[in-house]
């Protein structure tokens, strides 16, 4: 067995369906004057936090964007002062939590985090910054959601296709998890099992959306996917994912589910053990192709030039994704960048 090192991430996780009522007890642990935050989209759910929370609500902040531009933040921390915030309850998926953690990375108040996607920043201290178009990240306890309240509940209104690319974007965590530099035995367990639950869980979603026995099953597989991508380096896939987020505009879960079959396949040979346990995960025998018959099974976009990728752009795209040496179980060689890109664009299966 090959040395490790394991850090447990400390965050107090409520699991169940109808737990949101146990908003109060958990915000009252912490503090006593919540400030709710949603994006404008998810007001009603929010406004139903802020009435269960009665008094211990001060306010709700409703402008929750993706990549948490940096003027929302200095907005929201604004506000956050006026109140006299001691808490911050966010209530929504990747781009609320992140709200919640540009607050905390300010003011070292904790959060009290209801995901109602699959992306997992609940259960990480990453942080991440939008200026003048360009998406600063960094890692802080500080920011690490103290409390996270998962209620299975809150998911069955979640569109139907983003649940599914949203349930992709939690397995690349974990595909990713299992073949980081620093994986060790109880990280990888979670992946494994993570991908073992989306993966059977993910098309009874599509076809039931409101079946709370499989939406249970898909926050159970997130929550252990966001332990993975907290606790673990990630390597190309997410690299990736960042330069055609961040720099071509492209929508985060969406770009995730289409780049993850061929990142899987372009580590295919470097990492033969965690690919045996991806495949054996998704009950396939090769685990980048398991990965896309999944998505076609799930019905979600499959390639680039789909969510808004040019062609032209692809060769600026490998420059990027090549740039400044990274972990990966395969050297990443701009070359071999701009091929995958070019799969990824047409979305052939992945070689
Ligand atoms: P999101 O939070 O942007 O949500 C997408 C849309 O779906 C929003 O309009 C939201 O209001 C709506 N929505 C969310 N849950 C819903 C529900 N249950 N019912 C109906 N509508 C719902 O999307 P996301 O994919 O969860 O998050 C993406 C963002 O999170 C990106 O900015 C990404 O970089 C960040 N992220 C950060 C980390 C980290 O560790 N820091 C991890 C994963 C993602």
């Amino acid at each position: 067995m090959d040395d490790f090192v394991y850090e447990g991430l400390s965050t107090r996780v409520i699991f169940g369906i109808g737990k949101l009522k146990t908003l109060p007890s958990e915000v009252s642990r912490l503090g006593s004057k919540a400030l709710v935050l949603c994006t404008p989209e998810q007001t009603e759910v929010a406004n139903e936090a802020a009435r269960i929370l009665e008094d211990l609500a001060v306010g709700i902040y409703d402008q929750a964007t993706m990549h948490v531009p940096v003027e929302t933040a200095r907005a929201a921390q604004s506000e956050a002062a006026r109140l006299g915030a001691d808490v911050y309850v966010a209530i929504g998926g990747g781009s609320t939590t992140g709200l919640g953690k540009a607050i905390a990375l300010e003011f070292g108040k904790p959060i009290v985090c209801v995901p109602t996607t699959y992306a997992g920043s609940e259960m990480t201290p990453i942080w991440g910054l939008t200026e003048g178009g360009v998406k600063k990240t960094g890692r802080d306890m500080k920011v690490l959601p103290r409390t996270v309240i998962y209620d299975p509940m809150l998911t069955v209104s979640l569109p139907r296709m983003l649940s599914a690319t949203s349930g992709m974007n939690a397995i690349a965590h974990s595909v990713e998890a299992l073949y980081a530099q620093n994986c060790n035995p109880i990280i990888s367990l979670m992946a494994e099992e993570s991908i073992r639950a989306l993966a059977h869980s993910l098309p009874q979603v599509m076809q039931e959306p409101k079946n709370l026995e499989a939406r249970s099953e898909a926050l159970y597989g997130a929550w252990l996917a966001g332990i993975s991508l907290g606790s673990v380096g990630m390597a190309l896939h997410h690299k990736l994912c960042h330069t055609l987020g961040g720099s071509f505009n492209l929508p985060h879960s969406e770009v995730h589910t289409v780049i993850i079959p061929h990142a899987t396949a372009y580590n295919r040979d470097a990492a033969p053990e965690a690919m045996q346990r991806i495949a054996g995960a998704l009950g396939q025998s090769d685990a980048a192709e398991g990965l896309y018959q999944l998505e076609l099974t799930l019905g979600t976009p499959m390639k680039l030039s789909d969510i808004g990728m040019k062609q032209e752009d692809l060769d600026w795209a490998a420059d990027l994704a090549s740039q400044n040496p990274y972990y990966n179980p395969r050297p990443v060689t701009r070359n071999d960048i701009r091929a995958l890109l070019e799969d990824a664009f047409s979305g052939t299966h992945p070689r």
